[in-house]
């Protein structure tokens, strides 16, 4: 079949290395589009109250004003001493929508004000909610990777709360660790496996 016969799954990213990593995994069963391929350059509200819920919203945006079937996801860092914060404000935990450094700067300083010193009181996990709409069925998929939260940064690679958080059963932090193995065991890794393998089937 030629790509242009293969339906056709929009990704609700900017991003073209999603894109093509994505396209990798999924093979010549369906042919992938961003929302930049689609011409969607608008901004999608993101203002729900969960992963889930931010995630359906950017999925049902692409179905409702392109008429195509989508999938998208949505992540965020749950920290257990902090109730689960920043979660759903990861991206924008520290004011300014993507301030890595504030953004790490907060959760360090808020770990410190609750008390939290040693590796137990500072677990926390990176979850990845990913809503497909096909065919006007809806499947939701879920990655988790769980950790702590280190006492300072370490590592230089990835973005994001990367260089503060250290896997489970890893003794470096995902900023130590190259794309290929934090893929292995990230939430958004685990996330995109499970709809794969369901899309593959
Ligand atoms: P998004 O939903 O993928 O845009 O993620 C929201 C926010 O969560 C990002 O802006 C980052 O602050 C954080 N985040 C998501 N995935 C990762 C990751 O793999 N490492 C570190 N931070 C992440």
């Amino acid at each position: 079949m030629t790509s242009d016969a293969l339906p056709t799954l929009v990704f609700a990213t900017h991003n073209p290395n999603k894109v093509r990593e994505l396209q990798e995994m999924l093979g010549d069963r369906y042919r992938l589009r961003s929302l930049t391929d689609i011409g969607c350059h608008e901004d999608i509200v993101e203002d729900a109250a969960t992963l889930e819920g931010n995630a359906r919203l950017k999925a049902q945006h692409v179905v409702n004003h392109y008429g195509l079937d989508c999938f998208a996801d949505d992540t965020g860092l749950e920290v257990d001493a902090l109730g689960g914060a920043p979660g759903v404000f990861s991206a924008r935990y520290a004011g300014t929508h993507g301030d890595a450094e504030a953004n790490m700067n907060k959760l360090l300083s808020e770990l410190e004000r609750v008390g939290a010193a040693t590796p137990e009181a500072r677990s926390a996990q990176f979850r990845t909610a990913i809503c497909l709409m096909q065919n006007g069925v809806e499947q939701r998929f879920e990655g988790l990777c769980k950790g702590t939260i280190a006492l300072e940064r370490s590592g230089a690679e990835g973005f994001g709360y990367d260089p503060i958080f250290t896997p489970e059963g890893i003794g470096q932090t995902f900023a130590e660790m190259d794309a290929n193995a934090k893929n292995a065991i990230s939430h958004r890794g685990r996330a995109v496996r499970a709809m794969v393998d369901r899309l593959r089937t």
